[in-house]
């Protein structure tokens, strides 16, 4: 069974309209980045000022074809049997996808929660209502990793006993500068894993342009999980030999990058070892959330 840890359906941000009849991906930067596997013999870290503007562009592109059918096609086609689909309140909710994912058991929905009057009964309401876990963004939610709303979400997330799932490392979503593309830092997850050692803590992309830090925190807190998404082999085969077999889980982020590229990688960094493959394409994500 192989299972994307981490997709979207819509994800409308700002600067971001919907567009699902839209399927070619935009031939930019991020595809090519795909084509290379995540190597990048250009820079290391965050790409250059003068690209930014570019691959924020591209980046919005991807996002306006995420649709459940897109979705569901692209996992056909990539050979995914499930995927865990993740709202980004409050761009998109809980509810929303519960209801698309309720006639489709290949989709499996996380929750997501923004700071409002009675968010408490909200949180409440989507993991009674099937939630698996739970995804936070701080650069789209522009609430700082450090902010008490997080530590008072998981408070209460800790008693469903699921997984939560955050978006690391420093990423512009729009075309003008962002100064919360700060809060993807992984070191500034440090305080909220560490208060909540019982909460298994995803670190989506695994720290993005910075895997070594996150890699690092996996080293030093037991709950940490590393999602593969946008990480070359190399970085995913230190992933498991630091945090080991069962603590890293294959992901795609489609619709910002094409299944086939992550799954492909995942696969070779079990080099062959099926009992590796089985637990890293599937059965690590679905051990946290049945
Ligand atoms: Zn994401």
């Amino acid at each position: 069974m192989i299972v994307d840890a981490h997709a979207h359906m819509e994800l409308p941000i700002p600067g971001v309209i919907p567009c699902p009849e839209r399927q070619r991906e935009p031939l930019g930067f991020m595809y090519a980045y795909q084509m290379v596997r995540f190597r990048n013999p250009l820079w290391r870290g965050e790409p250059p000022d003068a690209l930014r503007a570019f691959i924020a562009a591209e980046n919005q592109i991807r996002l306006s074809m995420g649709s459940k059918k897109n979705l569901l096609e692209k996992m056909n086609r990539a050979g995914i049997d499930r995927s865990v689909v993740l709202p980004v309140a409050p761009f998109s909710t809980s509810s929303s996808y519960l209801e698309q994912c309720a006639d489709e058991p290949r989709l499996i929905p996380f929750s997501s929660i923004y700071p409002s009057d009675g968010w408490e009964s909200e949180l409440q309401k989507a993991m009674d209502s099937g939630c698996k876990g739970l995804k936070i963004h701080p650069i789209l939610q522009r609430i700082p990793p450090e902010d008490s709303f997080y530590f008072n979400l998981l408070d209460m997330f800790r008693n469903y006993g699921r997984p939560i799932i955050a978006h690391t490392g420093e990423f512009n979503y729009f075309i003008t500068p962002d100064p919360c593309s700060q809060y993807g830092d992984p070191l500034r997850f440090e305080r909220l894993i560490s208060a909540f050692p019982d909460v298994p803590f995803i670190l989506g992309h695994s720290g993005l342009y910075y895997p070594q830090k996150a890699i690092e925190l996996a080293r030093r807190h037991e709950s940490i999980y590393l999602e593969t998404s946008f990480q070359p082999l190399k970085v995913v085969r230190e992933a498991l030999t630091v945090a080991g077999h069962d603590r890293v889980l294959f992901g795609s982020d489609w619709p910002e990058s094409n299944q086939r590229y992550s799954v492909g990688i995942a696969r070779k960094a079990a080099g062959g070892n099926r009992r590796l493959e089985e637990k890293l394409l599937g059965e690590n994500i679905l051990a946290l959330i049945s």
